[in-house]
């Protein structure tokens, strides 16, 4: 039986209120984020695409 590690964390990008699994994150400058766009700073001021999350930088 194997037991995956299903640590999840926190969007560090301050608007979101997204978490992501450890393993799937995108780390940029050590932190953690849900998706290219958050990592980045939202440089195109595009939302990420999940429901309930307001933040688009
Ligand atoms: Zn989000
Ligand atoms: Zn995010
Ligand atoms: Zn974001």
């Amino acid at each position: 039986m194997t037991s995956p590690t299903n640590e999840t964390v926190k969007c560090a990008c301050e608007d979101c209120v997204c978490e992501v699994s450890a393993a799937k994150a995108v780390s940029r400058d050590g932190k953690a984020f849900c998706c290219e766009e958050c990592a980045e700073g939202h440089p195109h001021h595009a939302g990420c695409d999940h429901a309930g999350c307001a933040c688009h930088g």
